[in-house]
């Protein structure tokens, strides 16, 4: 363990006091105006929401993944839109730099991720290149001491706001990994220039856009590890880890969710009793608790094997296939439970509804997690 106990049910109840105090309060403003309120994002910085997953070294928590899910836990019980700020910093944004970073990559961008200082992103998907990821077209040219990088990437989680890019490009014509390289771009590079920020179906506060990039010059120094070729095992083994950290996040969102069923059924009366008095109601609760109880044990446990030093890359799919659908079924449980009700704005759990739709699409959809697990099951027995 990284912490000692006392120290992580410190933090534990420090984050729940926050989530509970300061972000469940602050949802309804931030689902509709969209702006991610600067005192909070403060207050994230202060708690170390932003090194969770960074080494003291580079003056993080340097948490464990068993203890990183534990923080998720408490993260998901509100909005996701305000744990997708501080979420690239923990996972897609900086763990390239963590695992493949030179020491002069770490010691000048780690402590900027770990102190929210400057916000991380992870630039892979692109246009014609989404499950595909190998087929992405974005090539960076050798110039001398300098890359010249062209391409335009998608759908890039915190961009309008980033300070950093770890961007995926193709450093050979030839297919497969060895021709994808991992560059650390820094925002307001010439040549770098962001779409308008989309606009999505939910996690209003959660930004996107397009990061084009033209003829945009990088220092060779910014190829991470530098090497080539090894861009592309990288983000793979830094999905392994993100797809463990959206897990703990859809888990800790279906608790948010069964409490609010919950009490919403204790109060709402209808045949002269509480709803909650209906078998079919309770059916649909008990459902949603075993459920979440299910998802909340794979992820303890993948997390467990990751932090045994094991690999983990079946398990991460499996509990990233089952918690994503897992989370779907509860919102849809807890609208239900809501009646007309879940229908409205009003009420958290349409808002929930819509936010946690994407968790089956980013970081793989389910259906390439399916593959990926069934590609391990089949190698395992062959
Ligand atoms: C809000 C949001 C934030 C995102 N943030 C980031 C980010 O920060 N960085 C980043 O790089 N990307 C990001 N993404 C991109 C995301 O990872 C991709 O959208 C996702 O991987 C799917 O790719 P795609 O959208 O191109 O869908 P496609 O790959 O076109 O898939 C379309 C459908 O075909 C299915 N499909 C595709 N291939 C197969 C197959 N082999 N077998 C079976 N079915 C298949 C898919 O499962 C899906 O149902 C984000 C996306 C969204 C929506």
């Amino acid at each position: 363990m990284a912490l000692d106990n006392e120290t992580l049910t410190l933090l534990l109840d420090a984050v729940r006091r926050f989530v509970n105090e300061r972000l469940v309060p602050a949802e309804d403003e931030l689902a509709s105006t969209g702006v991610m309120p600067e005192g909070i994002v403060q207050e994230m910085r202060e708690l170390g929401l932003f090194g969770l997953s960074i080494s003291p070294d580079y003056g993080g928590l340097g948490l464990t993944m068993e203890e990183e899910v534990r923080v998720v836990f408490e993260l998901g019980q509100t909005s996701p839109a305000f744990r997708s700020l501080a979420g690239t910093n923990i996972g897609i944004g900086s763990q390239s730099i963590v695992m493949s970073g030179t020491d002069e990559q770490r010691n000048h961008y780690l402590p900027l991720l770990a102190s929210g200082e400057v916000v991380g992103s992870f630039a892979l998907t692109e246009p014609e290149a989404g499950s595909d990821a190998m087929s992405l077209r974005t090539s960076a040219v050798r110039d001398g001491d300098h890359y010249i990088l062209n391409g335009t990437k998608r759908f890039i989680t915190n961009a309008p706001i980033a300070g950093l890019f770890s961007v995926m490009a193709r450093t050979s014509q030839e297919r497969g990994a060895d021709s994808i390289s991992c560059f650390l771009v820094e925002a307001g590079t010439p040549g770098l220039t962001l779409g308008k920020p989309d606009k999505k179906m939910g996690q209003a506060g959660a930004l996107t856009c397009d990061v084009v990039f033209e003829d945009c010059r990088v220092p060779a120094s910014s190829l991470l590890g530098g090497k080539e070729g090894t861009g592309f095992r990288t983000a793979m083994r830094v999905l392994d880890k993100g797809r463990l950290h959206i897990s703990a996040l859809c888990v800790g969102i279906a608790e948010r969710l069964v409490r609010d069923a919950a009490r919403y059924a204790l109060e709402r009366k209808q045949f002269g009793q509480p709803i909650a008095d209906f078998q079919l109601v309770q059916a649909m609760l008990a459902d949603s608790q075993t459920e979440l109880y299910a998802a909340r044990c794979m992820v303890l446990d993948a997390a467990r094997k990751r932090d045994r030093g094991e690999n983990t890359t079946l398990e991460a799919a499996c509990c990233k296939l089952y918690a994503s659908e897992m989370v779907g079924r509860v919102a849809d449980r807890a609208v239900q439970i809501h009646g007309g009700a879940g229908y409205m704005a009003e009420y958290a759990v349409e808002r929930f509804y819509r936010d946690v739709r994407l968790f089956r699409i980013y970081e793989g959809t389910s259906q390439v997690q399916q593959v990926v697990i069934a590609r391990e099951v089949l190698k395992a027995h062959r």
